[in-house]
């Protein structure tokens, strides 16, 4: 039996069970005009807007309660009630780079104390590591480090599939691809489907932050433009690689900025259907020097616009990005699973090693455990599910948590397909 509404804030609505125990036409009866016509038009199959999906990053009360409650159902309706993660591994391969990013605490120049560039066997030693454990994809990232040149890319590929044939390489943000090509001397196209043919498998939609020109001249002096952002991504979906879409908020930004880089994601999607999902990450202030030392700089985002920033990302993606991430690594086990409720669906990887975090002050980033993974899902009333990272499932975790991850047992040499076709999990 449903029941009554009592109170209408979130907290309420959460404790007395959320949308599963609510009629949403009550929730919606409750909510004022602008917000509740707003909603009512995406319920009738609608498109939101730039304008009212700024109304809904500034809406409160019963009006949040209402925009959470639909922002649900569409992820009910999306992908039911399945929360799925990727068990994988960062290998943060260099942390070089000159760029002066002003959010970064990760690069460090050659000569200061715990700079590294990992020997090309070392990363190929990790990936193997990281197979060994069950992991299914290595997600490689770096500085844009001087020392190496634009076929080090490659390299890094080769080496690793010299070692670990299947595993899935998730690698080399836009920056990096800007970075590999202008050395290379090759066109953006060129250097992916090089990438490509060496095995590449999809690139993070990393360096994204806000695609707006005036917050990226603060945040990285524009030294990759969202024009180029965008001309980067769309040639990686051009040649067939799929990329995630980030965006990082909550330092110099606004809802008028976040909403206009969720609808230009929404604009590529349309265009080339090649984003796998949205990954809202929050500003991590800690030790950014960002938030050091210029001032007006927020400490990253409240606990509302983390839950609004994946709700109103769901809300404008409708249709077009099925998977809504968040990121445990930035908020933690506990704001995550509430995001669960709110919208989101995904909830990204084990991450063996998450440098870049960590060195940004973040209090998680240390390895989270299968059986721990997958109880935190399960505690959100939500089935776990094991994914590659392109989304197809490779274990259900319905009625148990997670043992160890165990390797794939596959033949040497098979495609990641090929490969999952014939898995043997043994968890
Ligand atoms: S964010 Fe990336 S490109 Fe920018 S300074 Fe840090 S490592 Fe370099």
């Amino acid at each position: 039996m449903k029941s009554s509404i009592q109170n209408y804030d979130l907290a309420s609505f959460f404790e007395n069970g959320g949308i599963d125990n609510m009629d949403l036409s009550i929730l919606l009866r409750r909510a004022r005009n602008p917000i509740r016509s707003i909603l009512e038009s995406l319920l009738n199959g609608g498109e939101l807007s730039r304008q009212d999906a700024v109304k809904l990053f500034n809406c409160s009360g019963a009006d949040y309660v209402a925009l959470i409650a639909v922002a649900d159902k569409f992820r009910s309706e999306a992908v039911g009630q399945k929360v799925t993660f990727v068990v994988n591994r960062n290998i943060n391969f260099t942390n070089i780079c000159y760029m002066g990013c002003k959010f970064c605490n990760f690069a460090k120049r050659s000569d200061e104390e715990g700079a590294e560039l990992l020997p090309l066997d070392e990363v190929a030693r990790r990936a193997a590591e990281a197979w060994s454990r069950g992991a299914t994809e290595v997600c490689i990232q770096g500085g844009l480090n001087p020392k190496i040149p634009g076929s080090y890319y490659k390299d890094i590929l080769q080496v690793i599939k010299k070692e670990v044939p299947d595993i899935h390489i998730h690698a080399f943000s836009p920056f990096e691809i800007w970075y590999g090509a202008k050395k290379s001397r090759m066109e953006y196209d060129e250097f992916l489907s090089d990438l490509k043919e060496n095995g590449l498998g999809s690139i993070p939609g990393t360096a994204a932050e806000i695609l707006d020109t005036n917050v990226r001249k603060v945040l990285t002096q524009n030294k990759l433009s969202a024009d180029k952002w965008v001309e980067i991504i769309k040639s990686a979906h051009g040649v067939g690689l799929h990329s995630t879409a980030t965006i990082m908020y909550g330092h110099i930004d606004g809802p008028e900025h976040w909403v206009s880089h969720i609808a230009l994601i929404r604009d590529i999607q349309k265009d080339t259907g090649g984003f796998t999902e949205f990954v809202p990450l929050g500003f991590i202030h800690d030790e950014s020097p960002l938030y050091k030392n210029i001032s007006g700089v927020r400490p990253g985002p409240t606990e509302d616009e983390n839950i609004k920033m994946h709700a109103i990302a769901r809300l404008m993606l409708r249709g077009w990005v099925d998977n809504i991430q968040v990121s445990w690594v930035k908020l933690g086990p506990s704001l995550a699973q509430k995001i669960l409720k709110c919208g989101a669906n995904d909830f990204g990887g084990t991450l063996m090693n998450e440098s870049i975090s960590r060195s940004a002050g973040a209090r998680w980033g240390q390895e989270v455990m299968p059986r721990e993974m997958t109880g935190i899902i399960r505690g959100a009333g939500r089935i776990p599910v094991q994914r590659t990272t392109l989304y197809k499932e490779i274990a259900s975790y319905n009625d148990r948590d997670a043992g160890e991850f165990k390797p794939l047992v596959a033949r040497s040499g098979t495609s990641e397909t090929e490969a999952l076709a014939s898995r043997s999990w043994l968890v």
